[in-house]
C-alpha cells in the first residue's frame, strides 16, 4: 500500500514533470534520451510498455492465476496479445493522431474573406491524469488507458484494483523498470488511498469499474471540474431471432453466446447477460448450449483448467445467493464447489456454467443487477419486437448482441434501441476490432477506447488563430461609433 503522505508527493512530482515538458526541450535523462513528453519520447514509452508486457507475460499470467484462478489462455488471448499489439500500433500511428509533421496540429481552411488568416487545431495533452482500473481484466484495463495517456503526452498515476493484490504489486514493480518514473507512477491501496488521491486535482480521470463507485469518483472529480472517462457495465442482452436463423446457425449462436458467458466465468463488462428468445426456439437453443459446453469442457467445467473462478468470497456468496433465490428452472449446470474437492485459493470459488429458464420477463433476481457470473437466464418473449421493447424499458447497456440473418431485423435492432455497441451474430469479438470505438452510453458510461479513441480522451483540441496586421482595412466597420451602414442587415 502506498503511504498516504507519499500520494501528494507523487502528484507534485508528476505535475513538475508536466510543467518542465512545457518549458524545456532538453533530453529528460540518459535512460530516455528524448525531450520530456515529446513525440519521440511518447513513442519510446509505448514501445517500452509493449516490452514490459512481452517480457513479463508469464509473471503476469501467474499473478492472475493466484488472484483470480484465471486460465492462462484467457489472459494471453484477451489481455497480453492485445496490449502488446496496441502499444506497438500506437507508437506507429501516433504522428497521424496528433496531426504529424514538425509542428503538431492541423491547418484549417477558412472562408474566403478570412483566407489571409492562419488557423490551426492542435491536440494538446490535458495534463497529469489518473487511471483507476478494475480487477476483472486488470492487464488490458490498466495498460490500454495508459497507452492513451502516454500517446497524448500526459503524465499518469495508475491505481490498480486492491481486489487483485498479486497483480497490483507486480505492476508496481514493473512500471518503474520499463517506463520513465518521472512521468508514470503506480499507487497501491483501497478506499483510504483512493480517497486521498481523489482530493487532488487531476486533468482527467479514466475510471473502469462499476456504476456505484463511478458516482463517488464523479462527485470528487466535480469539485475540481475534472473531465472523466467512465467505462462501466450493465446488463447486455442477447436477442435470438429464431425465425431468421437456420438450425445450424442456432447451434453456432448458442456456442458463441456460451463462449461469451464462460470467459472469465462471466465476469466481463460485455458478457452476454441474458437471452431474449421466442418460446418455440428455447428447447433447441438449450440443447445447443449443452453441446457447446460439453465440447468446451468434456470433463466438466469445474474440472477444467480452461475455466475461470469467481474473484472474491463476496462475489462467490452473491452468486450463490442468486442461484438460491431465482424462481427460474436450472436446465444446465447449477454446480458449486463447496470446498470438498481439494481445490485451493481462488480455484476453490467455482460456479458451473449455468443456464436458467425463466417463466416470464417479469421480475426475477437474475434480471435485476448486472450478473457478473456464469449464469445465463433465458427469458421468453413473444417476438423480436417484444424483445426490443424489453431492452428499451431498461438502462442503456454497454452492448446489444443480436443473432439474426434478417437485414430488416438488424435495422430494427439498430433503430429501436440505444447501447454503446451493437454486435450481430457473435459475442465479445467487438473488443478485438481496433478500428471501432468501444464504450457506453447512459448507465454504461461515456468516453471511448482503444488506440486513437483513447488518445482523444486525454487531449483537448486547442485552436490557434493568427490575424495579420495587414487585415486592418477590413475591420473599419467593427469599431464604434456605429453607423447606419453597420447596423443594416
Ligand atoms: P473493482 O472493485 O476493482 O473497482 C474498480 C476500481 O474502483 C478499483 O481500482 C478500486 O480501488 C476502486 N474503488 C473501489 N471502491 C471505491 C470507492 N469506494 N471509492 C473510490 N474508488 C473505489 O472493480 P469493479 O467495480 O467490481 O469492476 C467490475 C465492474 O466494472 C463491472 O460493473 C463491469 O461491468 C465494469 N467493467 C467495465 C469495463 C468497460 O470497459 N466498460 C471493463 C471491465 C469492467
Amino acid at each position: 500500500t502506498t503511504p498516504l503522505s507519499e500520494i501528494n508527493k507523487i502528484h507534485a512530482s508528476l505535475t513538475s514533470t508536466f510543467l518542465a515538458s512545457l518549458s524545456s526541450t532538453k533530453p529528460s535523462s540518459t535512460a530516455v534520451p528524448y525531450p520530456l513528453l515529446s513525440l519521440p519520447y511518447r513513442q519510446h514509452q509505448l514501445l517500452q510498455l509493449a516490452r514490459l508486457v512481452q517480457e513479463n507475460a508469464d509473471a503476469l499470467c501467474e499473478s492472475l492465476w493466484i488472484d483470480e484462478g484465471k486460465p492462462r489462455q484467457e489472459v494471453v488471448m484477451a489481455e497480453i496479445g492485445a496490449v502488446i499489439g496496441r502499444a506497438l500500433k500506437g507508437a506507429k500511428e501516433l504522428e497521424s493522431w496528433v496531426g504529424g509533421g514538425a509542428e503538431i496540429g492541423e491547418d484549417v481552411k477558412l472562408e474566403a474573406w478570412q483566407e489571409a488568416w492562419k488557423a490551426r487545431v492542435e491536440k494538446k495533452a490535458k495534463g497529469v491524469v489518473l487511471i483507476i482500473s478494475p480487477w476483472n481484466y486488470p492487464i488490458i484495463l490498466t495498460f490500454q488507458p495508459l497507452c492513451g495517456a502516454i500517446a497524448a503526452g500526459c503524465p499518469a498515476l495508475i491505481k490498480p484494483s486492491e481486489v487483485v493484490p498479486t497483480f497490483s504489486k507486480l505492476l508496481a514493480e514493473l512500471v518503474p523498470k520499463y517506463l520513465d518514473p518521472a512521468a508514470y507512477r503506480v499507487a497501491l491501496g483501497g478506499v483510504p488511498e483512493i480517497t486521498r488521491i481523489l482530493e487532488l486535482k487531476w486533468a482527467h480521470i479514466f475510471y473502469t469499474g462499476n456504476g456505484r463507485v463511478a458516482r463517488i469518483i464523479s462527485a470528487a472529480a466535480a469539485k475540481h471540474l475534472t473531465p472523466m472517462t467512465l467505462e462501466l457495465g450493465g446488463k447486455s442482452p442477447v436477442i435470438i431471432d429464431g425465425a431468421n436463423l437456420g438450425g445450424e446457425e442456432l447451434v453456432v449462436a448458442a456456442r458463441r453466446v456460451m463462449w461469451g458467458k464462460v470467459n472469465n466465468a462471466g465476469q466481463i463488462c460485455v458478457a452476454p447477460d441474458y437471452v431474449l428468445i421466442e418460446p418455440s426456439y428455447i428447447p433447441q437453443f438449450i440443447s445447443a448450449c449443452r453441446v457447446a459446453l460439453e465440447s468446451f469442457f468434456p470433463n466438466g467445467a469445474l474440472n477444467s483448467l480452461d475455466y475461470g473462478r469467481i474473484v472474491s468470497e463476496a462475489h462467490f456468496s452473491r452468486i450463490k445467493g442468486l442461484l438460491r433465490d431465482t424462481k427460474g428452472r436450472v436446465v444446465i449446470g447449477g454446480g458449486v464447489l463447496d470446498g470438498s474437492e481439494g481445490q485451493e485459493g481462488a480455484r476453490a470459488r467455482g460456479i458451473e456454467p449455468t443456464v436458467v429458464v425463466l417463466a416470464t420477463a417479469a421480475d426475477d433476481v437474475l434480471l435485476q443487477d448486472e450478473l457478473f457470473a456464469p449464469i445465463l437466464p433465458i427469458v421468453p418473449v413473444a417476438s423480436v419486437a417484444a424483445a426490443l421493447e424489453y431492452v428499451r424499458a431498461h438502462e442503456h447497456p454497454l452492448v446489444i448482441y443480436a443473432f439474426t440473418e434478417s437485414d430488416d431485423v438488424k435495422g430494427e435492432v439498430k433503430a429501436g434501441t440505444m447501447s454503446g455497441n451493437v454486435v450481430f451474430n457473435d459475442t465479445f469479438n467487438q473488443l478485438s476490432v481496433d478500428e471501432i470505438p468501444f464504450g457506453g452510453v447512459g448507465e454504461s458510461g461515456y468516453g471511448r477506447q482503444p488506440l486513437k479513441y483513447t488518445f482523444e480522451e486525454f487531449v483537448y483540441s486547442r485552436s490557434v488563430l493568427e490575424v495579420p496586421f495587414s487585415e486592418e482595412p477590413k475591420f473599419g466597420g467593427r469599431y464604434p461609433p456605429s453607423s447606419k451602414e453597420t447596423l443594416d442587415f
